[in-house]
């Protein structure tokens, strides 16, 4: 049965921190200008925001599951530390070929989220930087966002990799942030 939520599900790597390389350790956490900032705003307008994010760095044995598990705690507090609030992360620890529901482009993590949460999907937005993101969200029913990220002419190459273009194309996840509320407030 369809939920009656509406949430923000975002994208980590290159929307939340501007990591380009498998990210094995907090020190390789930056957050990207504006992001702080942006998840604060989604908290004080009274969204319930949570996390899918690919990390198969776990699959890969570059990093532990303890490990990881200890850089999103250090995430999600400062975070907190700046007035916002991820409710959950949800990630995928699994390699291309692995078979799972999990890793994007799959919507696996969204319908977790959907489920755990109580979400209407069709009321939810996805905000990422990879046309896996953007496939996904299509593929669960949101409104998918699609983010510049952080390397040179990444947009165009993800856009190309998508039959269906995302509803709508932003430089950042402030921007992000800005077209949801301005859409929700009309
Ligand atoms: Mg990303
Ligand atoms: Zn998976």
């Amino acid at each position: 049965m369809a939920g009656t939520r509406a949430a923000v599900i975002v994208d980590r790597d290159g929307v939340i921190n501007d990591t380009t390389d498998y990210l094995t350790s907090w020190e390789m956490f930056h957050f990207i200008p504006g992001a702080l900032d942006a998840l604060a705003k989604l908290n004080e307008a009274g969204w319930l925001v949570v996390m899918a994010t690919n990390q198969s760095v776990i699959g890969l044995g570059m990093l532990s599951r303890e490990g990881l598990d200890d850089v999103h705690a250090r995430m999600r507090a400062a975070i907190e530390e700046a007035g916002g609030r991820i409710e959950q992360v949800y990630l995928c620890p699994h390699r291309d070929g692995d078979g799972c529901e999990c890793r994007k482009p799959e919507p696996g993590m969204l319908l977790q989220a959907a489920e755990d949460w109580d979400l209407d999907l069709s009321r939810c937005y996805f905000i990422g930087d990879s046309w896996r993101d953007i496939k996904a969200g299509q593929r669960a029913g949101v409104t998918t966002i699609l983010t510049e990220g952080v390397e040179d002419g990444r947009p165009q190459e993800q856009l190309a990799r998508l039959d269906t273009p995302p509803d709508m194309f932003v430089p950042d996840l402030a921007a992000a942030v800005d077209a949801i509320l301005e859409r929700e407030a009309t």
